[in-house]
Parts: structure tokens; sequence; C-alpha cells
């Protein structure tokens, strides 16, 4: 496409009356004033205080934001120890023993925008550009049914050449490909801001959850870090999932990506972000929460050296910190992060991980690696299988379920559900239906063994002897060859 097309497109995506409707006096959610004197207000919080603000996570209740600060603050390492144990009970609580399991599916990195540090950004001269065709997305699609996925997370960058049409085509081709007893079941979307039109468009083909991560919620640092482009535009970006609510779009993921500005402040923007989105939209907060951290990239040099780099001990508080806030959202872990953080970090809240995941684009039918043609580079790059197999060993179950959002319990009825701490008695059944698909279609030996007996151990678990008995009707119906059966 020409130069001067691509700024004509770029010239006409932002809506500024879709942005302005949402601010307060002229005002984004974002007071900074606000944040840093609040965390600055709350330090040394002592024993008493943080184990009241727990007991609140523990009844269900989003925290405010002083409650998040303090625990932002503390430097009890046996109150860590606290609150590691309350995230991971509150996961219990609301979720079951089960890890919803998804692929991300790479589709497009041409982009226009130039974030300092990403590996897609446009003036990268080392990255491999590449768009797949509907035809080479079927490929991929396929690869991953075979290999027993039924949910995803489609990616993109933002380009005319992969606008909402494009994006809507290749909803359409991921749902449409079938192999024996596989397909594509849900599919999630991570891409750039669009106005309400065009996130109609994508209602309309049966996008999953729409996310947007904000990256830094720190203006200053969004400004630096987003020099040119349409994502220069900060509010844009801000208030893209309050756009996805009003186009009925109602499952959107927020996220901010660490090691881009101070954690503490990212951690009080995601709470700001969430008790907004409650505020405008009846209480529906977004339906999952992203802490990304930022990894190298192919000639990106900031990814290493920008001073707001998150250690490992750092993070784990973080992602505790974010499941006490609010305690009834998803969380989810990518495979940025080896298996062996993914490990410690799980057990204090996480609800969703990505698994056997492949980055590249084109690069799931080919079985490759390929650093030009990736964002990042990953951490965990264990096969589904394997992952599957680790998380029975952890007693988890790894939930391909994607009957909430097909049966229609999303935006608010899912967070009616959620917050009363019900999640669990209709996803733990349709976990353990989609694991025995899974076991029975697609697993090894080993994780076979381990899965079933996991099974068995979550059956005797069930509340209640009706529920048990419909789940194990249902399990011999599998057994017979049946499949896709859900509560
Ligand atoms: N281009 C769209 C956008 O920026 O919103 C779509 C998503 S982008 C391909 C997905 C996410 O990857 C970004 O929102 C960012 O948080 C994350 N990301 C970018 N560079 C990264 C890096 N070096 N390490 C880890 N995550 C990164
Ligand atoms: Fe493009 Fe997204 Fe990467 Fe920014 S983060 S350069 S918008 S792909």
């Amino acid at each position: 496409m020409q130069a001067t097309a691509v700024k004509e497109w770029m010239d006409q995506v932002i809506k500024p009356e879709q942005v302005e409707k949402y601010l307060d006096k002229g005002n984004d959610f974002i007071n900074e004033d606000y944040i840093f004197t609040t965390l600055m207000a709350n330090q040394k919080p002592d024993k008493q205080r943080l184990r009241e603000i727990i007991a609140k996570s523990l009844a269900l209740e989003r925290l405010e934001p002083e409650e998040t600060a303090a625990l932002l603050n503390c430097t009890d390492e046996e109150m860590w120890e606290e609150m590691y144990a309350a995230g991971g009970q509150i996961k219990e609580k609301v979720y079951g023993r089960r890890i919803v399991t998804f692929a991300p599916l790479y589709v497009s990195n041409l982009c226009v925008n130039s974030c300092v540090y990403c590996g897609f950004r446009h003036d990268n001269k080392k990255a491999i550009r590449k768009q797949l065709t509907l035809e080479e997305l079927r490929e991929e699609i396929k690869s991953l049914v075979q290999k027993g996925h039924k949910r995803l997370i489609m990616v993109y960058g933002e380009h005319p050449d992969s606008d909402v049409n494009y994006i809507a085509e290749t909803l359409k081709v991921a749902y449409d490909t079938k192999v024996n007893h596989g397909e594509i079941r849900r599919s999630n979307v991570n891409a750039a801001p669009m106005s309400v039109e065009d996130l109609q468009v994508l209602k309309e083909v049966g996008i999953g959850t729409f996310q947007v991560f904000q990256e830094t919620y720190h203006h200053e640092t969004y400004r630096r870090l987003h020099p040119r482009g349409i994502k220069a535009d900060y509010r844009w970006r801000l208030y893209s999932l309050h756009r996805s609510m009003e186009a009925g779009v109602d499952d959107v993921g927020i996220g901010a990506l660490f090691g881009l500005y101070d954690w503490k402040f990212e951690v009080m923007g995601l709470l700001l972000h969430t008790i907004d989105l409650e505020k405008k939209f009846g209480g529906v907060g977004p339906h999952t929460i992203s802490f990304p951290r930022m990894e190298p990239a192919v000639n990106t040099p900031f990814t290493q050296k920008s001073s707001h780099l998150v250690d490992d001990n750092t993070f784990k508080k973080l992602v505790t910190v974010i499941r006490l806030s609010v305690p009834y959202t998803g969380m989810i872990l990518t495979a940025r992060e080896p298996a062996y953080i993914r490990e410690k970090v799980l057990p204090v809240g996480i609800t969703q991980i990505d698994a056997g995941s492949n980055i590249g684009i084109g690069t799931y039918s080919s079985d490759t690696l390929d650093y030009e043609r990736q964002q990042f580079i990953l951490g965990d790059n264990r096969s589904l299988d394997e992952a599957v197999c680790d998380l029975a060993k952890m007693s988890r179950i790894a939930s391909f379920c994607t009957a909430g959002y097909r049966c229609g319990r999303t935006g608010n009825y899912f967070m009616d559900i959620a917050k009363k701490g019900k999640v669990h008695t209709l996803c733990m059944p349709n976990a353990i239906l989609t694991f025995k698909e899974y076991l029975l279609d697609y697993a090894s030996e080993e994780t076979r063994q381990i899965g079933n007996q996991l099974i068995e151990q979550e059956i005797a678990a069930l509340p209640g002897e009706l529920i048990r008995q419909t789940v194990l009707d249902l399990l011999a119906r599998i057994e017979a060859g049946e499949r896709d059966l859900y509560l």
C-alpha cells in the first residue's frame, strides 16, 4: 500500500467524540496525583490492617485504592506469605482447581506504530513482515486443533491491511476450520483500539474477549514510549474497552506491560481502570487482567535497559496484589514467563494460561522457531501436552471449556455469578468434560493416566450427588464418542 494511502487511513481511525464522552470534566480516570498520594499515605501498613484487607478480599469484595496501596507497600515477608495463601484460596473459591488453557495465534505483524519495546514496531528494520493469507491461516488453525486447542487469542499489529474487515474474516476462518472431532470454539482478540462501529462488526462474527493492554498508565512514560503512530494517543487506548462494552462486546481484557514504569503505579492504574469500567457499565469490570513482563525482542535494546524491569519476587507480589484487589476477575499468566516462574506464580491466583505457544507468524504449521518474525522471545516452550501434564501433576485441570461464552454467560451475567463465587459449580463440571475430550483425543499416555486420576478426584469433590451423576452420565457419552457436551 502507498505511504499516502496508509497515512489517510491512519488519519481517520481515531474518533475524538468516542473518547470525550467518557471524560470527567476533561480529565481521564488516571489521576496521577491521587495515585502518588494514595501510595504515600498508605506506607508501612501494620499486620492488623493488612489482615483486615485480606479478609475483605476473601469475602470476594473488590478493594478500594487505599487498600490496594497498603498491600503494595507491605514490607513484611510473613504477611506476603499470608497474601499468597489468600490469593490461592480466593482463586479456588471463585474458579475451582481448573486453569483455562489457550494458544496465542499471531496473524499479522504489519504495524504503523513505533512502540519502543516491541519487535514489530514500524521502524524495526530487522523484523520480517508477514500477514497470513486466509489459506495460510487455515493451516495454522488446523495445526492448533490437531494438538487439542479449543481456545485462541488472535493477535494483530495495527495496519490498514489488517483492519477490522480482515480481522473479521480471520475470525470466521478460525471458527469454520474443523479437523475430525476438533474445532476452535472461542477466539479472543488482542488488537489495536477500535471505534464502536468496528467493534460491532467483530461482535457479529463472534469475537470472544477483546483485549487491549494500556502498556503503561503513566501519561508521560506512555508519551515517550509511543512516539509516533495511532498508538501515540493515550486516551484513544485508555477508553478502548469502554467502547467495546458500548458496542456489546462485553467481555474485555485489560493489562499493563510491566517493566515500562513503576510496578506499584501500574497496579493502581489497573485497579482504577477496573473501577471506572464498573462505574460506567453497571458493575461489570474487566473479564480478565493480564500482566505481561517485558521480554527481549530482536533489535529492541529498550527491553533490556529500562530502569523499571521487574524481578521474579516482585512479579509474584504484584500478581498477588492484583488477585486480592479484584477477587472475581480472571487473571492470565502467559508463556512469556518460563515454566519455573509459572509454577511459582500460578498458585497465587492465576485462572488462565497459554500453552504450546509459538508466536512466530505461520510457525505452528511449519513447526519452527523464528525470532525475526516474533514480537518478543518466549520463556516457556513446552508443548501443550507437557504443560497439561505438568498442570495435572499440580492437581489442576486444564480446561478447554467455552460453554460460558456460548451460553451467554458474559458481561453482567458472568460478573454476577463470579462475584457470588459460583463460577466453579458450572465451570468445574465443564472443565472436567473438556479435559476428558482432550485426554481421549490428543493426550500422551502419561498425561492420560495422570489426567484420569485427577478427573476421579474432581468428580468426588463436586458439590452434591445430582451434579456428580450428571457429570458421570456426560462422561460416559463422551467415552462413547459424543463431543462438545456441557452444562
Ligand atoms: N498491536 C496491538 C497493540 O499493540 O495493542 C496488539 C497487540 S501486541 C501484538 C500484544 C501485546 O504484547 C502488547 O499490548 C504489549 O503489551 C505486549 N508486548 C509488546 N512488546 C512486548 C515485549 N517486548 N515483551 C513482552 N510483551 C510485549
Ligand atoms: Fe505495533 Fe502492537 Fe507492537 Fe506497538 S505493541 S509496535 S502497536 S504490534
